[in-house]
């Protein structure tokens, strides 16, 4: 191990970054093309370069912006200022959704406050079949989206959902998924720095954090096909709400999956489709650890 990487690791520690010594290796990798424990010295404009990175680090900017692209599953998008980070969490929200489009012949999928896109392309990538539609409002998250779906054959459209369900054919998509923004005024004002820097439109979701719920449970039900489905991330004290807006609206089957950390983090609702009359309230305390 070199002075300039343990310099880097200690200021990254010393400022309370989480996990500085993680952050200082991919840094220092970024930088140099080098694993951080060979001996061999940074050139001066390499020292350069990881000094002006380790100021931002240690400014608490998200790592995710500096190193300007972040792994989701099984593939890497293209990520920065103005976009929401991908996330672990949000794996098996993608996964949840590829499951249930098994047997659906090339379904249409719609990702909703799709940030970087990496749920829908996430699908695509597991759905060769499938048309999928990235639906993103930010004019800061945007060029993001275009970026990440640009030939891949997954569509980007700059749009509201608070009106854009006006625009879609009834009964015309099999598979909705969302990651909406979800935190609470409360959970707004505790961010931590990393979660400061990113948008707060991709994470706000009102008061209680429920107003992208209400508005997805009530409105995107038309444009599903009987038996569709929609897959919502949740922030995990929020699946019980969640659950009741999706019964209140008419929708069955619901239940709720929890992440590879354990916290609940996917809530799936059904539309009817006339196999399913009831709906089953055992479903909210049905908890898939896998799929
Ligand atoms: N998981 C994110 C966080 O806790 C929130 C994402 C969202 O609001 N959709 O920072």
């Amino acid at each position: 191990m070199n002075a300039v990487f343990r310099g880097l690791r200690a200021r990254l520690e010393a400022a309370g970054v989480p996990d500085a010594a993680f952050d200082a290796a991919q840094l220092y990798r970024f930088v140099t093309g080098r694993d951080p424990r060979l001996e061999e010295a940074p050139s001066d404009e390499e020292s350069r370069r990881l000094e002006a990175l380790a100021a931002r680090r240690a400014a608490r900017e998200p790592l995710q912006y500096l190193l300007g692209e972040w792994d989701f599953l099984d593939f890497t998008l293209k990520v920065g200022p103005g976009v929401l980070c991908p996330r672990a969490d949000s794996e098996v929200v993608c996964e949840a959704a590829i499951e249930k489009l098994q047997g659906r012949p090339a379904p249409v999928v719609l990702d909703l406050c799709a940030g970087t896109g990496c749920l829908g392309l996430g699908v695509a990538r597991a759905r060769p079949d499938a048309q999928v539609t990235c639906v993103e409002k930010s004019p800061e998250a945007w060029p993001w989206l275009q970026a990440n779906t640009a030939g891949t054959g997954v569509a980007a459209v700059q749009a509201d959902i608070f009106t854009w369900y006006r625009t879609l054919r009834a009964e015309s998509v099999d598979l909705i998924l969302s990651n909406p923004p979800y935190l609470t005024a409360e959970e707004m004002a505790r961010r931590m720095p990393e979660t400061a820097r990113e948008p707060a439109a991709a994470l706000d979701g009102g008061p209680d954090g429920l107003d992208f719920y209400r508005l997805l449970t009530e409105h995107y039900q038309t444009a599903l096909r009987p038996g569709g489905w929609l897959i919502l991330e949740i922030g995990c004290a929020q699946a019980g709400a969640v659950l009741a807006l999706g019964r209140r609206h008419g929708w069955h089957s619901g239940s709720c999956r929890r992440d590879y950390g354990g916290n609940d983090r996917v809530i799936l609702l059904q539309k009817p489709d006339g196999k399913y009359r009831q709906w089953d309230g055992k479903a909210e305390e049905i908890h898939n650890k896998r799929l």
